[in-house]
């Protein structure tokens, strides 16, 4: 009976790291039981990338560990093993062709997320892994030589099970890997339910805040401009009039305020600085590819060529039609002005704004929206070329449920394979000879 077997390996979380860690520890021959409280694993890797599965990025190495500021340095060696060639050969392997999109963002030519998720699951089961559903672990307790693993049915069931489904269901395992990911989708099976269990066993798990997260504004602009993407913009977050960063691409405004790619990438940054009580406000640039005396210029050949027209016409010229009765209020200059009348500072107001159209940031979207969870198992008590608890021997973290995050483009999944990998392996090298 499942209940009263001492499987060598119990792996908490089928996502991406579980399995693959799983996986790896499995093929080694270490009889491997991988837990997942879903109806079915991978939930969260199947609506990755809008539901395509940017797998990973062609980045190298030091420029991919650039988007993890500050962990960068945690996450080396898992790379150094097993990095993005790796993955995507890994992949290919199991027969799912990859194709480099824009930015170096890889996403199965498939287009289809579902495929990485049936592909990785068949092949976690063709490594001898045994993949048990509908199972939540609710706690974990280093026993003599080996762990007591509590687990309990959650959700439908996938098999009659001889037990109620109230009832605790003792597991024992040697070593134990714990990949239930992050707080974000819980939807997706992701419930913060490791970070409870890590410290439950005295880890340290640093405060959870979501990354790559919308933001919302003051006032109603936002709302105004609802459904509008601007390209090409170069977006500054000021933190108490300071520059504190900067992104150039794309912004979308929604009902409640912004999103989009470079808002996203922003968005920590924005929602520390909001928790420590301070003032956020994005300014748009949205001529950047134009300096202030280059956009001057340009500005005075349009008033001149076209003298007549009135300033609410010109705009078309500069901004998307939506724009222009924000910019006619912010810059204070009368629509209906014929342009032979704007004045030098009139001018130079029209072209300040173009340069910094501001936004006043108040609060972000909930945890629960992210696309990513700041926060989690403290990096200083995790071994990195190992990803094993430096408290507890036996016991290994891999993927989001450690205090790791990145920017879009495919460098969260990489890093939820890559050290699920290490914890696999490293998991079966303990296993072949424990060490305290
Ligand atoms: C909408 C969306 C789109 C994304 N797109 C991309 C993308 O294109 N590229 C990219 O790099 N990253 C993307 N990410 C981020 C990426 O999906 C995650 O970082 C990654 O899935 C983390 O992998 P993981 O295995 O650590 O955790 P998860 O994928 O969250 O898996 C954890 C698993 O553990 C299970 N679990 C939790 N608690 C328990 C428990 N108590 N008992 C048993 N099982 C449990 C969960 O049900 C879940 O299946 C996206 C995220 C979201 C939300």
């Amino acid at each position: 009976m499942m209940a009263e077997e001492v499987f060598d390996l119990i792996v908490i979380g089928g996502g991406p790291a579980g399995m693959m860690a799983a996986g790896q520890a499995a093929g080694r021959g270490f009889n491997t039981l991988l837990l997942e409280k879903m109806d079915r694993p991978g939930r969260k890797l199947r609506i990755s990338g809008k539901g395509r599965c940017n797998l990973t990025n062609i980045d190298d190495l030091d420029h991919f560990l650039g988007h993890f500021q500050p962990q960068a340095r945690f996450l080396r060696h898992a790379f150094h093993q097993f990095f993005s060639e790796d993955l995507i050969q890994f992949f290919g392997s199991l027969g799912v062709e990859t194709v480099v999109e824009r930015g170096g963002r890889v996403f199965p030519a498939s287009s289809d997320a579902q495929q990485v998720v049936d592909a990785l699951r068949a092949w976690t089961g063709r490594q001898g892994a045994v993949i048990r559903c509908g199972i939540a672990v609710e706690k974990l307790m280093a026993a003599e030589a080996s762990w007591l693993v509590q687990a309990r049915v959650a959700g439908r069931r996938q098999r009659p099970l001889p037990i109620a489904d109230e009832d605790p269901i003792p597991l024992h395992a040697r070593a134990v890997v714990l990949a239930t990911g992050g707080s974000s989708y819980p939807g997706t099976g992701s419930t913060g339910d490791g970070y409870r269990i890590a410290a439950g066993l005295g880890h340290q798990v640093t405060v959870q805040r979501p990354a790559l997260i919308p933001l919302d504004t003051a006032g109603d602009v936002a709302a105004r401009l609802e459904g509008l993407s601007l390209r090409n913009v170069e977006l500054n977050l000021l933190v108490d009039g300071h520059r504190q960063a900067h992104a150039f691409g794309e912004m979308l405004f929604t009902h409640f305020g912004v999103s989009g790619p470079i808002v996203l990438t922003l968005s920590l940054q924005a929602v520390d600085a909001l928790r420590g009580g301070r003032e956020v406000v994005l300014s748009i640039d949205l001529k950047p590819a134009l300096d202030h005396g280059t956009l001057d210029a340009r500005l005075l050949r349009e008033l001149d060529a076209h003298g007549k027209r009135q300033f609410g016409t010109l705009l078309a010229s500069l901004l998307p039609r939506s724009l222009i009765p924000v910019c006619v209020e912010q810059s204070g200059i009368p629509a209906d002005k014929p342009a032979h009348q704007i004045t030098a500072e009139e001018r130079k107001r029209l072209r300040l704004w173009l340069k910094d159209f501001r936004l006043i940031v108040t609060g972000h979207r909930p945890l629960a929206q992210a696309i990513v969870t700041a926060g989690g198992v403290a990096l200083g008590e995790v071994d990195p070329r190992t990803m094993q608890s430096r408290l507890h021997p036996g016991l290994f973290f891999a993927g989001e449920v450690l205090d790791v995050n990145a920017d879009t483009g495919g460098y969260n999944l990489q890093a939820a394979f890559s050290t699920g990998r290490l914890a696999g392996s490293s998991a079966a090298r303990w296993l072949s000879a424990p060490a305290t």
